[in-house]
């Protein structure tokens, strides 16, 4: 059996902390995304274009952290820029959320997918290529030390609030003190709105927004 400091070694070998600079007084949002662009933690590198990183004010009030970039995103290396990012940024609009208050990241940094036929389809990371982008999310929160961080969708709310997390049980409300930030929120991943039945699909963005609306009365 390994020795704890052993233990950690090897947890740390097999994640993205080893491409952080050694002292966090190093880090910067343009220098972290640098070495993003490089990492291969996991194996997902092989399957996405590039690296999208986390986009926004270094100062922004609050990190919206979603599930992982889609096929446009990985394309274009920005996330929320597909058709989910269209519909945040309407949902926002309603809101009265301005973007340039909002750094916008995903849990995990590079694009999954499985073929089928000429197209790339999502395919969910996984808990070790989760565990394995982690640093690169704590590392985004630790920078900007934001007073608010919304969970978009179960990826993103597990990943900061535990696994057993349910959003469809404590969307809209707000977390106090957490380690990430004074207030964490979860709700769903616009995506998951784009998917609904069309005769859902109103009532499910009425819902979102008002979930980000619970988001902009703590500002
Ligand atoms: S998904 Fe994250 S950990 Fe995996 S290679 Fe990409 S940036 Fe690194």
């Amino acid at each position: 059996m390994p020795s704890p400091s052993r233990a950690v070694a090897v947890e740390k070998s097999g994640t993205a902390a080893r491409y952080l600079p050694q002292n966090p007084s190093d880090w910067t949002l343009v220098e972290i995304k640098k070495r993003a662009a490089r990492c291969r933690a996991c194996p997902l590198y092989k399957l996405g274009t590039q690296t999208v990183f986390g986009e926004g004010s270094p100062h922004a009030r609050i990190v919206m952290v979603g599930e992982q970039p889609g096929g446009q995103e990985d394309v274009q290396g920005r996330p929320f820029v597909g058709p989910a990012g269209k519909l945040l940024d309407r949902a926002l609009a309603e809101a009265g959320i301005d973007r340039a208050d909002i750094y916008l990241t995903n849990t995990v940094k590079h694009f999954k997918w499985v073929g089928a036929g000429r197209r790339r389809l999502n395919k969910k990371a996984n808990a070790r290529e989760i565990a394995a982008c982690r640093p690169w999310l704590e590392a985004e929160l630790a920078i900007i030390k934001p007073g608010i961080v919304v969970a978009l969708g179960a990826t993103a709310a597990q990943a900061l609030l535990g696994k057993t997390f349910r959003v469809t049980q404590a969307r809209g409300r707000p977390f106090r003190d957490t380690r990430w930030a004074p207030l964490v929120f979860a709700t769903v991943h616009p995506s998951s709105i784009l998917r609904a039945f069309t005769e859902d699909r109103t009532s499910a963005f009425a819902r979102f927004v008002a979930d980000l609306k619970a988001v902009r009365s703590h500002l």
